[in-house]
């Protein structure tokens, strides 16, 4: 049993807790979970959960029935999210950098079996890092099964990894292979990794999980599901809050492969424990060609992400060469991982390039124009303008999908600002309340979302500086005594309704009720506990106010996404502030729009300007003017031309053709 207490509970209460439980016979321990600080209590005793959970400074009970319990889901239900490195409260900077693990992104750990010299470490950390690896893997011991293999170069090759992470903005991770070692690496490592021979090595987790850094514990070849949970109880009640599980393969009966990757555990341990779950497909399979299908395997069964061996000559490698993957390899295993991601729901994990500031950034979706050269597309150049509020708007009650793509934007603890309308939005970023916003602006199913480009009309000082694009799914959300039989009112979003068409035609009897977004449909029956009425939201929007998903997966379509924009102020020079959090890439994206004159050929002459210089159009949409009746402008999004030059003549060029024409801003282009 875990009692939570409360922040700031008295030393008095806190006492009276403790004689509490031990009165009635259980033994009791303090401990820290998350963010919380709590007694887990143990033995046989009896108590009454209700008079436990009224005492003065008690903020809830947890009755676990599992034999870990610390890292139950019981205890804790939403899911951790592990720092490793640096500190996440802090800009990411390479001297100082940190990923996280767990949550909504695909973090990914790159590097060779074993460091063997300084130059291979260094090399694979700056082939990995290219392709977009955020952390660095390598053993310094090295636990062989036969004793003349090579061992690892021991503390000299743990200096020579964290040379290669600094170098590269890479925090490290590595295996300590015995008690007496952990606390002369714990100078060195980001993250302790426990290997799967030392996973029940009872007296080591205690050694390292008293040290509290983060602690990547591989599951134990032969181990259960229920023994690795027992695992990493010990290094959760030695005092680290930061355990990351590994499924790494299990023996089985089966011989071709080196282990059997089990890829049922990870949706097993994720609905048992609320640690993040990382796969590592390299000692899973043991075979280079089958590394990279077990690996998207792992991502598409929900995997948090994945600890992969590569090697940059593996034919030379001094252990584990047969299952390492050449870098060309891994380059486009992380490229396939990028384009499965928003299929579950997540966005692989990219870090700043080393020249430049920030925080890690989730996809590589968002990145805007930072230090790219066009004139009219914004920047973080020197003469960005200042940010003034670190929040970021969005419009809707939390569970709203935009508030999903500002945390994968902006990351999960990223203060926000949640607004009325998406007016408001604009309104907060326009009069500085809110340094950014972020507004949906396209529908894969129902199309533009016209509201919001008429809202960059009104709003000419407000520009489009990234883009993000979510994978919608809807659920049909109602109270815990709801059923779909009773229901008669729905409510959502006009746009929740068009993309559940098919679904809602099975109810003609349904009366269906607009509301500002989804979230505040979900909101409002929280508030009303009404039984008859339901609403169209997704998932999280359901956990936010404590409502049940009656039918999950309703949209017409599986392939629903939409594409949300992130919004700021341009200052004079109409140039816009980049979030750091999105990444340093150059801008390849921009969205016009423009209407041209009643005449023949008009926008014939447009799109010969883009033609003429090789300008790709990714979108073009004519829609009516309003108060202009039968006249027509046109949403254009292009894909940049590589030179300043060419886009501004461009752009002068046009803006000589067209009647009214509006730069949206220029962003990087998510996948
Ligand atoms: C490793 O990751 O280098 C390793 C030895 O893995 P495992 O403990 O899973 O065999
Ligand atoms: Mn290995």
């Amino acid at each position: 049993m875990i009692v939570v207490l409360s922040k700031g509970i008295s030393t008095h209460d806190k006492e009276m807790v403790r004689i509490y439980l031990k009165d009635r016979g259980f033994a009791i321990r303090d401990q820290v979970l998350g963010e919380d600080e709590v007694i887990g209590a143990t033995g046989k005793g009896v108590v009454d959960l209700r008079e436990l959970g009224i005492l003065p400074g008690v903020e809830r009970v947890a009755a676990t029935s599992k034999p870990y319990e610390l890292a139950s889901r019981e205890s804790k239900t939403e899911d951790t999210i592990v720092t490793v490195g640096g500190s996440a409260s802090q800009p990411w900077s390479a001297s100082q950098p940190w990923v996280k693990i767990g949550g909504s992104r695909i973090t990914v750990i790159a590097g060779p079996c074993a460091v063997e010299s300084r130059e291979q470490i260094l090399e694979t950390a700056l082939r990995v890092r290219e392709s977009g690896a955020v952390m660095l893997r390598g053993g310094a011991y090295k636990p062989r099964s036969s004793p003349y293999a090579f061992q690892g170069l021991g503390m000299q090759g743990l200096e020579f990894m964290k040379a290669a992470g600094e170098a590269t903005g890479m925090p490290i991770v590595t295996e300590v292979v015995s008690p007496e070692f952990a606390a002369q690496m714990n100078d060195l490592t980001d993250m302790f990794q426990i290997g799967a021979r030392n996973m029940q090595n009872f007296e080591l987790l205690k050694k390292v999980g008293a040290l509290g850094k983060p602690v990547l514990l591989k599951r134990g070849p032969s181990a259960t599901i229920e023994e690795w949970l027992l695992s990493a109880e010990y290094l959760l009640a030695a005092g680290t809050r930061d355990v990351v599980l590994c499924e790494r393969g299990i023996r089985t009966f089966e011989t071709y492969t080196r282990n059997t990757l089990d890829i049922s555990a990870i949706p097993v341990v994720k609905g048992l424990s609320h640690l993040p779950v990382l796969v590592d497909p390299s000692h899973a399979v043991g075979i280079r060609a089958k590394v990279s299908p077990a690996a998207l395997a792992a991502i598409a069964a929900g995997a948090d992400g994945l600890t992969v061996e590569v090697h940059p000559h593996p034919d030379e490698a001094l252990s584990d060469g047969p299952q390492s993957l050449f870098p060309e390899q891994f380059e486009r295993l992380m490229r396939d991982i990028e384009a499965l991601a928003p299929v579950v729901g997540k966005e692989l994990l990219r870090t700043p390039k080393p020249s430049h500031g920030g925080q890690p950034s989730h996809g590589s979706s968002a990145s805007a124009a930072a230090g790219n050269t066009v004139s009219l597309r914004s920047g973080a150049g020197d003469d960005a303008a200042e940010v003034l509020s670190d929040k970021v708007a969005f419009s809707g009650e939390s569970g709203a999908y935009a508030e999903q793509a500002l945390m994968r934007a902006f990351g999960e603890e990223a203060p926000r600002l949640g607004a009325a309308s998406f007016r408001a939005v604009f309104d907060a970023v326009l009069d500085g309340s809110a340094g950014f916003g972020v507004v949906p602006v396209e529908n894969s199913l129902a199309g533009s979302v016209h509201e919001n480009y008429d809202l960059f009309f009104r709003y000419p000082d407000i520009a489009m500086v990234g883009e993000l694009k979510l994978r919608i799914v809807h659920c049909l959300i109602g109270d815990e005594k709801a059923q779909i039989e009773n229901i008669s009112i729905v409510r959502s979003h006009p746009q929740g309704f068009a993309q559940c068409r098919d679904f809602l035609d099975k109810y003609p009897l349904w009366q269906l009720e607009a509301c500002n977004d989804t979230a505040t449909a979900v909101a409002s029956i929280a508030r009303e506990g009404a039984t008859k009425v339901a609403a169209i939201a997704g998932e999280a929007a359901a956990k936010a106010h404590g409502l049940k998903v009656l039918r999950a997966g309703i949209e017409t379509n599986p392939l629903n996404y939409t594409r949300f924009v992130i919004i700021a102020r341009r200052n004079g020079s109409d140039r816009a502030p980049v979030p750091p959090s999105l990444g340093s890439e150059p801008a390849n994206k921009a969205s016009l729009v423009f209407s041209v004159s009643d005449e023949p050929g008009s926008l014939f002459a447009c799109l010969k300007i883009m033609s003429e210089r090789g300008i790709n159009l990714s979108k073009l949409e004519s829609r009516p003017i309003q108060g202009k009746p039968w006249e027509y402008q046109f949403y254009v999004d292009v894909t940049l031309p590589p030179t300043e030059e060419t886009f501004d003549a461009v752009v002068q060029e046009l803006k000589a053709k067209t009647e009214d024409f509006h730069f949206l801003g220029s962003y990087r282009a998510s996948l």
